[in-house]
C-alpha cells in the first residue's frame, strides 16, 4: 500500500494575542476527525524557557502536564481535550528546547566541523522535530500552533522553518491566520484593517495565509468576508467567520457552517469520509441544556494581573468542573475568590456558604496558604463540599492535624520554617534538587499509579482499584503522621501501589458529604466527552443537594 503523505497546518496569530488561537487550532483538528482523518496537534512557544514549569502562572498561564510529566502551555490542555487524545513532549517545543538540542549535537561533534548557524540549522532542528511528531503519532494532519503574533522577533525562525516546509512541498503544507476584527464602540462597525495589517506583515516573512480565521464579537457579513479576501489574497470561502460563541466547545460546529473541512481538505488534497461530528454534538446540546444553577467556588491566587482578573491559571481546572457540570445537567458558575481575603479578614470565611462546593487547586509557596487552610477548615466543619487538588490536599491534611488531632504547629515545609510538626515534607529525592536549585522539570511529574481502597468515596468515584493519574509536586504528606491522621478519623483511599506515599484523602461520608483532595491533578484527564470520574462525583454530590 502507498504510504500517504503527511500533511501539515500552522495555525499563526495576528493582531493581537488572546482571541483564542488555541481554541481555533484545536477546533481545526476535531472538524478534520470529524472526516474521518488522524490528527495530532503541537504548540510552538517562542520563548527561551526549556518549559512552561518555570514560569508564575500569573504571568503565563496554567502549566499543563502530560502523562509523560512534560511540563507544557495551557493551549496543550485544549488539544487534549477536543481531539481526546495523549500528547507527548514530542508535541511540545520552545526556543529554549530547540536551542539546546542544536547546541549539545554542536558539543558532540555532530555537524562535522561545520559552522553552525541559526539559519538553517534552527529551522532545520524545527522541522525536524514537526516531523518526528507526526510520524510518532502516524497522523495524517499535523496542526502546529505558532505561539504569539505576526511580527514579533520572537516567532520568527518557528515562521521561516514552516515556509521552508511550504516551499519543499507546496501542497502539503497549509497557513491558517487567526486575526481578530474589532467593533469599535464608538464606531459602531466591523473593522478589517488590522487584518489586513496582518496578512501583510504575515507576507513580509515569506508566508501566505491559505485561509483566514476571523475571530470577532459578531459574525462576519458579505461584505467584510468580500473585502478580507480581495486585501488578504485568500479565497472569499476560504473566510472563516469565528464569531464569540457561549462555549468553546461550540466552535468547531460553528467553523463547519461556513465549511471549513471541506476548505482545508480541498487544499491539502485530502479524500475524506461524510463529516460525522459523533458524540460532539450530543455534548453541546447537553451544553445548551444544562439548566441547573450551581455556585462553585475556585480559591487561589493567580488571578489578578494589574486591574484584571483572569482565569488562565486554572483553566483546566474550570473546564473539569464544566464537563462533569454538564453531564450532570447543571449550569457551573465559577466564582475566583482570592485566598488571602480569608487570612485577612476572617468574617470573609461566612460568605463561602453561599457556595455549593469549593475547589482548592494546586499552588506554592507561602502567599495565601494560612487563608486557604481556613478555607479547609471552614468547609469541614460546615459540610460545604470540598475538592483539594494537590495544594489544597496538603493544605487540608495540615488543617486536620491542627484541628483534630491538636497539633497546632502543624505545616508544610515548603514553608521556610521548619515546624514542629512537618506534616507535609519535601520528598527525600527532591531535597537534593532544592539544595542545589535545580528546579526546572525536576518535580515528581506527570502518570504515577495509585491503589484505591475499597468502600470509599473515591473507589465509588472510580470503580476499580487502580488508578493512573498526573503529578506535579515536590512535597507530601509525611508517611510518619499518616497513622496518626488515620487514626483521627481521615481516609487515605488512594496510596502509591507500595503504599508509601498518600495520594488521595477524604472524610468519611457519614461526616461529610464531600470532602476529598488529590495529591495529583485529576482536571488534566477530563475530557468533555468523558468527564474525570472525581469531578463527577463531587458535581453529583453538589447536584442532589443544591435546591436552589
Ligand atoms: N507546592 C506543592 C508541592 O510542590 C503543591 C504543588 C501543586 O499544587 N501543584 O508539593
Amino acid at each position: 500500500m502507498k504510504k500517504k503523505k503527511a500533511k501539515y497546518i500552522f495555525v499563526v496569530g495576528g493582531v493581537m494575542s488572546g482571541v483564542g488561537k488555541g481554541v481555533a487550532t484545536s477546533a481545526i483538528g476535531r472538524v478534520l476527525q470529524s472526516r474521518g482523518m488522524s490528527v495530532t496537534a503541537i504548540k510552538v512557544d517562542p520563548y527561551i524557557n526549556v518549559d512552561a514549569g518555570t514560569m508564575n502562572p500569573s504571568e503565563h498561564g496554567e502549566v499543563f502536564v502530560l502523562g509523560d510529566g512534560d511540563e507544557t502551555d495551557q493551549d496543550m490542555g485544549n488539544y487534549e481535550r477536543f481531539l481526546d487524545i495523549q500528547l507527548t513532549r514530542l508535541n511540545y517545543m520552545t526556543t529554549g528546547r530547540v536551542y539546546q538540542s542544536v547546541i549539545a549535537r554542536e558539543r558532540n561533534l555532530e555537524y562535522e566541523g561545520k559552522c553552525v548557524q541559526v539559519v538553517p540549522h534552527i529551522p532545520e532542528e524545527i522541522i525536524s522535530r514537526i516531523k518526528g511528531a507526526s510520524r510518532s503519532a502516524e497522523a495524517d494532519v499535523t496542526v502546529v500552533e505558532i505561539g504569539g503574533t505576526v511580527g514579533e522577533y520572537e516567532n520568527i525562525l518557528f515562521l521561516e522553518a514552516a515556509r521552508m516546509m511550504k516551499q519543499k512541498n507546496p501542497d502539503d503544507v497549509l497557513f491558517v491566520l487567526v486575526s481578530y476584527v474589532p467593533i469599535p464602540s464608538k464606531v459602531g462597525e466591523m473593522k478589517t484593517k488590522p487584518t489586513q495589517h496582518a496578512s501583510r506583515t504575515l507576507n513580509s516573512t515569506g508566508v501566505q495565509a491559505d485561509i483566514i480565521v476571523a475571530r470577532s464579537e459578531a459574525p462576519l457579513d458579505k461584505v467584510r468576508k468580500e473585502k478580507i479576501a480581495s486585501f488578504c489574497s485568500v479565497d472569499k470561502k476560504a473566510v472563516i467567520s469565528a464569531p464569540d460563541v457561549e462555549s468553546i466547545y461550540h466552535v468547531p460546529v460553528n467553523f463547519e457552517q461556513d465549511g471549513l473541512s471541506d476548505i482545508l481538505l480541498k487544499k491539502l488534497g485530502l479524500r475524506a469520509k461524510k463529516r460525522d461530528f459523533g458524540p460532539w454534538l450530543t455534548f453541546t446540546k447537553k451544553v445548551e441544556n444544562a439548566k441547573k444553577p450551581v455556585k462553585i467556588g475556585v480559591v487561589g491566587k493567580y488571578f489578578n494581573t494589574g486591574d484584571y482578573v483572569l482565569s488562565d491559571a486554572y483553566i483546566s481546572v474550570i473546564e473539569a468542573i464544566k464537563h462533569a457540570s454538564y453531564a450532570t445537567g447543571c449550569k457551573p458558575e465559577i466564582d475566583w475568590l482570592d485566598s488571602e481575603i480569608y487570612e485577612k479578614t476572617p468574617q470573609k470565611r461566612r460568605e463561602l456558604r453561599q457556595y455549593d462546593g469549593i475547589v482548592v487547586p494546586g499552588g506554592f509557596g507561602s502567599r495565601g496558604i494560612e487563608g486557604k487552610i481556613a478555607v479547609a477548615e471552614y468547609c469541614r466543619k460546615n459540610k460545604i463540599p470540598y475538592f483539594g487538588l494537590c495544594y489544597g490536599m496538603q493544605i487540608a491534611v495540615v488543617e486536620y492535624a491542627r484541628n483534630v488531632l491538636g497539633y497546632e504547629d502543624a505545616h508544610t515545609v515548603e514553608m521556610k520554617h521548619a515546624p514542629k510538626h512537618p506534616i507535609i515534607d519535601v520528598m527525600p529525592e527532591q531535597r537534593d534538587k532544592i539544595q542545589k536549585n535545580k528546579m526546572g522539570g525536576t518535580m515528581r511529574l506527570g502518570d504515577y499509579e495509585a491503589k484505591i481502597a475499597r468502600g470509599t468515596l473515591a473507589y465509588s468515584a472510580y470503580k476499580q482499584p487502580y488508578i493512573v493519574e498526573r503529578h506535579r509536586h515536590r512535597y507530601e504528606v509525611n508517611p510518619a503522621y499518616v497513622e496518626a491522621l488515620e487514626e483521627a478519623g481521615l481516609i487515605f483511599s488512594g496510596k502509591s501501589p507500595d503504599g508509601t506515599l498518600a495520594e488521595i484523602m477524604e472524610l468519611p461520608v457519614a461526616e461529610h458529604p464531600f470532602y476529598l483532595a488529590t495529591q495529583f491533578h485529576p482536571e488534566f484527564l477530563s475530557r468533555p466527552l468523558s468527564p474525570h470520574p472525581l469531578f463527577m462525583s463531587f458535581l453529583r454530590v453538589i447536584a442532589k443537594r443544591n435546591k436552589r
